[in-house]
């Protein structure tokens, strides 16, 4: 299980019904909320048993202290309020109380604990070989120098809100500061992002038009989302890759390492940052290619946008690719709609490419 929103009814049934509420390795690839809302209630439930968690926070810098627990709950208190004000700056109605959980919830149930990786994952890390007949992961990012970066902001915003310096802390509720304080300066980022004009397929008449919308200049993703987990899943000859809202250079530089620049072709790829026009770069898709291209969550306006789209369908197929088959299952998307749009369909037909709301796909053996 890779993330989760938002534990709805369908996938609460998912786990219980298809896996007896048995999970065999939880990924959590960042800290944002639209990636680890729907975790903290999934590990709440006291029927559920996980062989295995990946997720990055700050478990390495004194986890095992005991602190003082009324400081620990003041400050706590202290950066949820920060958090929550002005209210409506997160992802849609999620309480950040919650969000705060999973932190909380994998110090404080030992079930759990034992089964959290406690060496930070990024690019380094060697290839995980899970058990049985699950193959294998190969992460593609972060990089170490992100996780740098991410624990040296969370050290001076530490130290600016509760005056002392985290290094002193024996707290062993610091896994809870990282995952609140990441958030902050997540808060802060988005606040000072200026939106720009939302490209829509309007006036583009033809294919080159449509294609000139991917040539748009790519910035890099927040911090949180740079230091977001991204792997390949290998097993049974099949290979998927998952990107969670990973950043596409640092994706690109670890496949061009570790591989070469041959293009690699993958079973299924989940695209990053729900396809946002910041993500997918060209240098990213000049080295991999599916069939099935999964964008997952999204907003209605720009996620997946039209820009990372145009760049996906533009590039020639491959020689083992009849068609390329988009998966979106955000409703109402307005890049989806007017793609399906009567007038825009021969996009689909000249582009080689294929819509779809299916979110789920099978393998063949
Ligand atoms: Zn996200």
């Amino acid at each position: 299980m890779v993330d989760c929103c938002s534990l709805t009814n369908e996938v609460s049934s998912y786990i219980c019904e298809e896996l007896g509420n048995h999970i065999d390795v939880l990924i959590i690839t960042h800290i944002d909320n639209d990636h680890l809302v729907g975790i903290a209630s999934l590990l709440e439930k006291k029927n559920i048993s996980i062989s295995k968690i990946y997720f990055n926070c700050a478990q390495q810098v004194g986890s095992n202290g005991h602190g003082d627990p009324k400081i620990d709950a003041c400050e706590i208190q202290r950066y949820s309020e920060v958090l929550n004000c002005p209210a409506g700056a997160f992802v849609g109605k999620i309480s950040i109380t919650k969000a705060a959980l999973v932190a909380q919830l994998l110090l404080k149930e030992e079930r759990h604990n034992r089964v959290w990786e406690k060496c930070y994952i990024s690019t380094e890390t060697s290839i995980i070989h899970l058990e049985k007949q699950w193959g294998k992961l190969i992460f593609l990012s972060p990089t170490q120098d992100i996780l740098r970066e991410q624990e040296d902001v969370f050290y001076r915003e530490y130290y600016r809100v509760c005056k002392r310096n985290i290094r002193e802390c024996s707290s062993k509720n610091v896994p809870v500061f990282f995952e609140l304080i990441s958030r902050l300066s997540e808060k802060k980022h988005k606040n000072g992002d200026v939106k720009g004009k939302i490209s829509s397929l309007n006036g583009y008449k033809t294919v080159t038009q449509f294609e000139q919308l991917g040539e748009t200049k790519i910035d890099s993703l927040s911090l949180s989302n740079r230091a977001s987990l991204a792997f390949e899943w290998i097993g049974n000859k099949k290979r998927i890759l998952v990107l969670g809202d990973a950043d596409s250079e640092i994706v690109a530089d670890s496949i061009l390492q570790k591989y070469g620049d041959a293009l690699r072709m993958y079973e299924l790829i989940k695209v990053s940052h729900h396809g946002s026009k910041h993500s997918t770069s060209k240098r990213l898709l000049e080295l991999v290619d599916s069939e099935h291209y999964f964008f997952t969550g999204g907003n209605k306006k720009d996620r997946p946008s039209v820009e990372t789209i145009s760049r996906i369908v533009s590039r020639p197929l491959s020689k083992s690719l009849k068609q390329r088959v988009l998966h979106c299952t955000m409703k109402n998307n307005s890049v989806i709609n007017e793609l399906q749009k009567e007038n825009n369909l021969f996009l689909q037909a000249d582009l080689h490419f294929s819509l779809s709301n299916e979110n789920f796909h099978d393998f063949e053996d």
